[in-house]
């Protein structure tokens, strides 16, 4: 093992992994990041340079949450009561009189319940009936003679000479009742004005990132565009002689360079701006020209060159340019060989070039860093648990991330690993929609059993 791997130390995986998060920390408390205007559906993945703040009341009105009648509570307390509907409102609309002790208003989902109403009944708890009122006891008054107008077919004059609208015959004999069939307390379906935010009130804070319902609430504050963060550049540089360009055709002992775009595109996934690096031999002089180049950007990400081969020349270089690690390994597979450190200011992680463990060792510990940098708050890893399909047998001393498939309903899943040549075989893992996690401490999980898996 080289000097450098002899003066820091293989972690465990959980070791590891708080001393990554511990950086991230560090890094976002400190970090002065410049920022920039983004329009609203350029937002997605970015991280909020400042907090968004509610333009008015959330909701602006007192809302109602179901289709029915806005009631007054009090009316209801007696058991089934009729009331007279007095009118309609739907979503956007209002409806401007106050609800007297008798009466409801329709009410549409997203309307604004009108003043003197407390509560709306849902629609189902509701039996709309029209009483007739010519044939029950000419409860319609009256007009005074007076006021009648001359009819012809479908309009009349008032006595002002003025055309109006004749009523159809049918808004002359009926009236509007509903009859309740449950009472409500005050306050129900309704949500009042400034319920989920006063106006003034932070709705998203600085340092967020911006997913769907985020860009959602944004759009609902009036905000046609975001200021965010810039993203941080992330280097990425592939190391090893073997290696040739993807458009490039490969001897019959090199193969393609396809670590630098898994990296290339987790790193946009969480929020940094990719920089590809040309490829670097293993030679001292020209790898370490290009980690100089990749320590200009805001991270570097290496793969390859870390294990302890003859040609694994990673971690002297980086040491050679004053480096210092935090750790030169970690107790996992695939993924063992992993380094991270800093040069100067420049968190790096040296990751182990097989392309499962470069994409597994990114998302254990590299991930969180890109986030940390973009201004975020590093997320924790997407962990979930699933039935184990089949009894799965191995050694102890390792924590494994194995790539696996998680199938199965919302309330069964179910996850199998899949089977692999190893950490090299790039077809296991974009087979694969997740990685298995065995304990360090498991020889043996057992079919049935409850385990967790990490999602990607
Ligand atoms: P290393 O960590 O440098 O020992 O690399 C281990 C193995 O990973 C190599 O022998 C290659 O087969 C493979 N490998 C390394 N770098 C890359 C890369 N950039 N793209 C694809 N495979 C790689
Ligand atoms: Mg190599």
């Amino acid at each position: 093992m080289n000097t450098a791997a002899q003066s820091a130390g293989v972690l465990s995986f959980e070791e590891a992994y708080q001393v990554v998060r511990e950086r991230c920390r560090a890094i976002l408390e400190t970090g002065d990041r410049p920022g920039e205007e983004v329009l609203l559906l350029h937002a997605l993945g970015r991280v909020l340079a400042e907090p968004v703040v509610a333009d008015r009341d959330f909701p602006p009105f007192a809302r109602a949450t179901r289709d029915g009648f806005a009631v007054r509570a009090d009316d209801l307390a007696s058991g089934v009561t009729t009331l007279r509907v007095v009118g309609q409102v739907r979503a956007g609309d209002s409806y401007d009189l106050p609800v007297a002790s008798g009466e409801a208003v329709e009410i549409m989902t997203g309307a604004a319940v009108p003043a003197g109403a407390d509560a709306v009944v849902m629609v189902e708890y509701t039996e709309r009936k029209s009483k007739e009122l010519n044939h029950k006891g000419h409860e319609e008054a009256q007009e005074p003679e007076s006021r009648k107008g001359i009819a012809d077919d479908d309009h009349i004059l008032d006595i002002a000479g003025q055309e109006k609208a004749k009523p159809k015959p049918q808004e002359k004999r009926t009236e509007d009742f509903v009859e309740i069939q449950r009472a409500v307390v005050t306050g129900e379906n309704v949500v009042p004005p400034g319920a989920e935010a006063r106006e003034g009130q932070e709705l998203l804070p600085r340092g967020g990132r911006l997913g769907a319902a985020q860009i959602a609430l944004a759009a609902a504050a009036g905000k046609a565009s975001l200021r965010v963060y810039r993203k941080p550049r992330v280097a990425i540089l592939s190391t090893g002689d073997e290696l040739v360009e993807v458009a490039e055709k490969p001897g019959p002992s090199q193969i393609r360079n396809s670590n630098s775009y898994s990296l290339a595109t987790l790193v946009a996934e969480c929020g940094g701006e990719p920089v590809q690096l040309p490829i670097a031999p293993d030679e001292d002089g020209k790898l370490t020209e290009l980690i100089q180049e990749g320590l200009k950007a805001d991270m570097l990400l290496l793969s390859g060159g870390v294990s302890m081969g003859k040609f694994d020349l990673v971690e002297q270089a980086l040491k050679n340019l004053g480096a210092q690690f935090f750790f030169t390994g970690a107790l996992i597979q695939p993924g063992k060989p992993v380094v991270f450190g800093e040069a100067g200011p420049i968190p790096f992680f040296g990751l182990p070039g097989n392309p499962v463990s470069v994409m597994v060792t990114f998302e254990l510990f590299a991930r969180q860093m890109v986030e940390a940098l973009s201004g975020a708050e590093p997320s924790r890893l997407k962990s979930a648990s699933a039935r184990l399909k089949k009894d799965f047998k191995t050694k102890t001393g390792l924590t494994r991330f194995l790539p696996a498939i998680v199938s199965g309903g919302l309330y069964d899943p179910e996850v199998e690993v899949v089977l692999w040549q190893g950490s090299g075989d790039m077809l296991a893992a974009a087979r694969a929609n997740c990685y298995l996690v065995v304990p360090p401490d498991r020889e043996k999980l057992a079919k049935g059993e409850m385990v967790t898996v990490v999602m990607r």
